[in-house]
């Protein structure tokens, strides 16, 4: 059975640590899977991501995601 391990992967594009949660079979090149998962980082989507997790309480998510539609 595989397990799920925590993968500290930085973005070169960004400067930013980001964490994945995977559990790879073990044939995979971690190596070359981290350097994948680097090289494809959605950037602006975990800037969005961080923005939102230190922004104050006081906005309504529920609220927000309506707005946008
Ligand atoms: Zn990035």
């Amino acid at each position: 059975m595989a397990t799920v391990k925590r993968y500290n992967i930085f973005c070169q594009k960004c400067n930013q640590k980001f964490p994945i949660f995977a559990s790879l079979h073990h044939s995979i090149d971690v190596d070359g899977w981290i350097k994948d998962k680097a090289e494809n980082h959605d950037c602006k989507a975990y800037a969005d991501q961080l923005a939102k997790e230190r922004a104050p309480r006081a906005l309504n998510p529920i609220k927000a995601s309506k707005k946008g539609k």
